[in-house]
């Protein structure tokens, strides 16, 4: 079973992707980026990663680049979640190396398939 992880401040997120993704997938959820790069650390491997943007401890922005910027994590695919659809919000994180770019509120199915097209 593939591994995903989804960092999101909003709990409701979390159980509603984990409603849609957790029968496929072993699925991770943390409240906030600092928790998910603790797990991380400790050796945990997920297959791609989905980080909401708007978040109080750490900014998405910061935690993707974290993670494309370490040697062990530069290759887990990321999946971005934003509270707004801005083109230039969307070309940032996609340059920084983001997989895709996702606006809330999202049809759940939508970001089942993207997954699935990433991770296969
Ligand atoms: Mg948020």
């Amino acid at each position: 079973m593939k591994k995903i992880v989804l960092v999101d401040d909003k709990e409701s997120i979390g159980k509603v992707v984990s409603f849609y993704l957790s029968k496929e997938y072993d699925f991770t959820y943390f409240e906030n980026p600092l928790k998910a790069i603790e797990w991380l650390q400790e050796g945990n491997m997920p297959d791609l990663i989905i980080s909401d943007i708007r978040m109080p401890e750490m900014k998405g922005d910061d935690f993707l680049h974290f993670l494309k910027t370490n040697a062990l994590f530069k290759n887990i695919p990321v999946v971005m979640l934003s509270s707004e659809d801005s083109t230039s919000e969307r070309i940032r994180l996609l340059e920084e190396g983001a997989e895709d770019y996702i606006v809330k509120p999202f049809n759940p199915l939508e970001l089942k398939i993207r997954i699935k097209k990433i991770i296969h």
